[in-house]
């Protein structure tokens, strides 16, 4: 009999030489080291196993390991794993082109296929703004944003987070500055949204929102009537709107888009996380055919000019549609319901204990909001859910669930147990009130 190693071989060799990402490496705990997923189960190389709470950053809504995408990405690999979209047609990516708008409830919309949301979120903008410039409208450059959302990483996307909660503070003045305002929830944010927008409006391309909750910004939802009061000051103005639906769209909050929960349509939306139902990279960039119109000439410059190597990649394609599958063949938003019924009444037990701020969700969301005092109190409570088996990685105030739509009634238990049993705890140990 050989003894499994409690450190596989390679994580603190590779430790040594990986950049890990919003991680602070010289304090921070070794990352644990997943060998194995399968179905809410992450298993860890020294046999521990983990009841997984966030789906991976908000992506495997469906689990981990799903035999119909891994058949189809099997497949998919064995016969085209991916060649380039100029010029050539790979089934999958169009096939996904075709039958996205419908599965969205959307009339014809064009998909743009890229590599991650925050590529999709600039192919966003890039589309807003050389619509106008083909329009021959040359003075809309800029772009209005919501205070407390978060729309990528990139230079442009970072421009477009909130300046102070975005995560983005070491890069003001290197990205270029754009509007930022208020959501428009009530009747004083809507007017001066409206004044902002009756100064600025000649000089922007678009709006860009994420519908109904902000998920980076700490989980900050908003209702169906600030996206209504909206969709219909950029009418006003003849503004273009872009909905980042990346977090809340196909089924985090119930319904296959956001929008669609609120019936408001953008003109331009932004789709990742989910859609491979979190197994390879990819996102999609679609615009109505309004939009679509202005690129159509016979001039070539009046093309969209983007084009990333790896664009319709027909792995991901593949894996997307076997997703999208799912939603219909297991009854996914059916089950989205189920599970908000039964996550969010548990953790209303959090309401009302020392430190807890607020409790909220709505779908595939549940936030319990801590009085958190600090970086070490996150580290701490991170370590704590991993030693009580399950992996839940509370950010700035927040301790939250993600969970994969489909995740059984006893392990969304143990995530929810965690909780109620780990706050009380973080509270006694910081001395909360
Ligand atoms: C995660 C996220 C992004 C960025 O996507 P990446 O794939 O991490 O680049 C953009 N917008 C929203 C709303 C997100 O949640």
């Amino acid at each position: 009999m050989t003894d499994t190693p409690q450190t596989p071989d390679w994580l603190q060799s590779g430790y040594d030489r990986i950049w890990m990402p919003y991680t602070q490496m010289q304090t921070a705990p070794l990352p644990e080291a997943a060998v194995r997923t399968e179905g809410t189960r992450i298993h860890l190389s020294d046999g521990r196993e983990l009841i997984d709470g966030v789906g991976s950053w908000w992506a495997a809504c469906h689990g981990y390991n799903h035999p119909h995408i891994v058949e189809a990405i099997r497949d998919q690999a064995s016969k085209l794993p991916h060649v380039m979209l100029a010029g050539l047609a790979n089934e999958p990516a169009f096939t996904l082109a075709a039958r996205l708008p419908e599965a969205l409830g959307l009339p014809p919309y064009r998909a743009f296929f890229s590599e991650s949301g925050s590529v999709s979120v600039e192919v966003a903008l890039k589309i807003a703004a050389q619509y106008w410039h083909n329009k021959g409208e040359t003075k809309r450059k800029k772009f209005l944003c919501f205070r407390g959302g978060y729309h990528g990483d990139t230079f442009a996307t970072m421009s477009l987070c909130d300046p102070v909660d975005g995560f983005h503070a070491a890069f003001q003045g290197v990205v270029p500055g754009q509007l930022i305002a208020d959501l428009p929830e009530d009747d004083t944010t809507e007017a001066a949204l409206a004044d902002l927008l009756d100064r600025e409006a000649a000089t922007l391309a678009a709006v860009i929102v994420e519908p109904l909750v902000q998920g980076a910004g700490g989980m900050l939802f908003h209702d169906g009537e600030t996206l209504k009061r909206i969709r219909k000051l950029c009418d006003t103005h003849g503004l273009l709107l872009i909905f980042d639906e990346i977090f809340a769209g196909l089924g985090r909050l119930g319904g296959m888009l956001a929008g669609g929960l609120a019936d408001v349509r953008p003109d331009i939306l932004t789709l990742s996380k989910t859609l491979t139902g979190g197994t390879l990279p990819l996102s999609a960039t679609l615009a109505s055919e309004d939009v679509f119109q202005a690129f159509q000439s016979n001039r070539l410059e009046d093309c969209l000019m983007h084009g990333p190597t790896f664009t319709g990649n027909a792995l991901a394609c593949a894996a997307a549609n076997a997703s999208l599958d799912l939603f219909e063949s297991e009854g996914r938003l059916a089950q989205v319901q189920a599970l908000e019924s039964a996550m969010l009444p548990t953790l209303e037990a959090c309401r009302g204990m020392p430190g807890v701020q607020d409790v909220r969700g709505k779908g595939a969301i549940g936030v319990v909001q801590l009085d958190i005092g600090g970086f070490d109190e996150l580290v701490w409570l991170r370590g704590r859910f991993v030693e009580e088996g399950v992996f839940i990685r509370p950010f700035t105030n927040i301790v939250y669930l993600t969970p994969a739509y489909n995740i059984a009634a006893d392990d969304l238990a143990r995530l929810t147990d965690a909780i109620i049993k780990i706050v009380p705890e973080w509270a006694a140990k910081f001395g909360k009130k």
